[in-house]
């Protein structure tokens, strides 16, 4: 199945998802989905916080 292979992003080799490294150079392999989409939320997050932010500062600082 294409689901249990990761490519490497270096040469191109077909690894298994389980293992961390290629097995042809050696290479840390891309991570599994849970923790992109983790690391996703993450950026949605500081985003809206840094868009607070800057309303709060906007009302805050005297014109
Ligand atoms: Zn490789």
């Amino acid at each position: 199945m294409f689901d249990d292979q990761v490519a490497c992003l270096f040469c191109q080799v077909k690894n298994d998802h389980k293992s961390s490294h290629c097995s042809h150079c050696g290479m840390a392999l891309a991570k599994q989905h849970p923790e992109g989409k983790a690391r996703r939320s993450f950026f949605v997050k500081a985003f809206w916080g840094i868009v607070i932010f800057c309303l709060v500062m906007m009302y805050y600082l005297p014109r």
